[in-house]
């Protein structure tokens, strides 16, 4: 029997036909998207919203940038892939625009954020054996509760939320999980002597956008440096402008021994990731060891350095660090008028605000669910958490209107 009738809208055509051949492993927002541009998303009805969520920050410099898009449909025409097997004449000029516009020696390309993690854990623990002398197969790896890494059997062995752990042991070993945001714990964990690595989000995205006490990352960094053990910094949602600097780190002057880059590396575009570090780690892979088919394709060459120069040319930390002080102020009036918008933080266009579940059931969800039926778009997490993270393109004047619909709907919500 057909999963769809002729009665159905477009949209339940598209809902009933996922629901009935794809995996049920996401519990999306029964909104059915067609387009996009800048903060803009259109549904199959052809209703405009903004998009405050972003694709979890991968879409940074707005959908279908036209830059973005003139770089990948260019190079598509020309070679899309030819495997590492062989050179093309694409990565190496991406390698080294990275590579200075990071200001590290080397990059290695992936194509998924976990792939960049995974990538990562394997640089700590080889440099660990081969610089820093761990005895074969004791290196350690310190996490941070609440992490979110991505969903590989190795990261979710190194996550504490029993959604993502649970029926998917057993686990890889060798991981520590301290609390976020501690550094007594993070000292007590870095004196075991077998430490290859301390892997953190500069602020926590996946968790509701949890934000560490200023200070904590320089002092964490110092303290891994007082043990010889890398500070690997997972940017793949912080990075590339979204709160309010290139990277979440460079607002305490922290530079990474390993910095983990994904999502908006494409700007949205194709799934490319990257790790950078410095020559004494990263050559410590040797040929054969690592790779993907697909890591460091020349599309992804081109598109990621489009991506790039467009966080640079239309100055998106700066626009993210002025419009989420105007953003964050405004939702604090939420805050003190109404008690159960219990809380908002955040940095630069990353934002969280916490909604308490009102007396009659009703949650972050039907909130959320008002707001796409006033034309923004937003996802909770958690259950009480609603992460406002809008195009980093979006204009004062967009986020005023933005604004003005939050505010409307809290208050009907009320
Ligand atoms: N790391 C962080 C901090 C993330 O937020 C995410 C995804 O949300 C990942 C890694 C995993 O990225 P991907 O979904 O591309 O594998």
């Amino acid at each position: 029997m057909s999963a769809t009738t002729h009665q159905d809208t477009r949209s339940q055509r598209a809902i009933k036909l996922e629901s009935k051949y794809g995996a049920h492993n996401y519990h999306p927002l029964p909104v059915v998207l067609e387009r996009g541009e800048g903060v803009f998303l259109w549904d199959v009805e052809g209703k405009r919203y903004y998009d405050f969520l972003s694709a979890y920050s991968a879409v940074n410099q707005g959908h279908c940038h036209p830059k973005i898009i003139e770089a990948l449909t260019a190079q598509a025409q020309k070679l899309t892939l030819t495997s590492r097997a062989f050179y093309n004449d694409v990565l190496g000029e991406y390698e080294e625009y990275a590579a200075q516009y990071f200001g590290y020696d080397k990059l290695l390309p992936m194509n998924t954020g976990a792939e960049a993690v995974e990538t990562a854990m394997k640089l700590a623990r080889k440099w660990g054996y081969k610089v820093k002398g761990i005895p074969r197969d004791q290196a350690r790896i310190i996490v941070c509760a609440g992490n979110f890494h991505g969903r590989t059997i190795s990261i979710i062995s190194a996550s504490v939320d029993p959604d993502a752990r649970a029926d998917y042991g057993p686990y890889t070993p060798g991981i520590d999980v301290i609390p976020y945001d501690n550094l007594p714990a993070l000292q007590r964990a870095l004196e075991h002597p077998h430490v290859a690595a301390f892997l953190v989000e500069p602020i926590q995205g996946e968790a509701g956008v949890m934000v560490p006490r200023d200070g904590f990352l320089k002092e964490a960094y110092a303290a891994c440096r007082e043990r010889n053990v890398l500070f690997m910094a997972d940017e793949v949602q912080t990075g590339l402008a979204r709160t309010g600097k290139l990277l979440a780190c460079d607002h305490e002057g922290v530079r990474p021994d390993v910095l983990i880059l994904g999502k908006a590396l494409s700007g949205g575009v194709l799934p490319i990731s990257a790790v950078l570090a410095d020559d004494g780690i990263m050559l410590t892979i040797k040929p054969g060891e690592h790779g993907s088919t697909f890591g460091g394709f020349p599309l992804a060459g081109r598109v990621a350095m489009a991506a790039l120069q467009v966080i640079k040319d239309e100055h998106l930390a700066a626009n993210a660090e002025k419009l989420g002080h105007v953003f964050r102020k405004e939702m604090q009036k939420l805050v003190d008028e109404f008690g159960w918008v219990d809380l908002v933080r955040g940095k630069g266009l990353l934002n969280a605000v916490i909604i308490e579940p009102r007396k009659d059931g009703r949650t972050a969800w039907e909130l959320c669910m008002l707001l796409a039926e006033h034309g923004l778009l937003a996802k909770p997490t958690h259950n009480d958490i609603i992460r406002f993270a809008p195009p980093l393109v979006i204009t004062r004047e967009q986020l005023d209107e933005c604004i003005a619909i939050i505010h409307k709907c809290v208050r009907a919500f009320a």
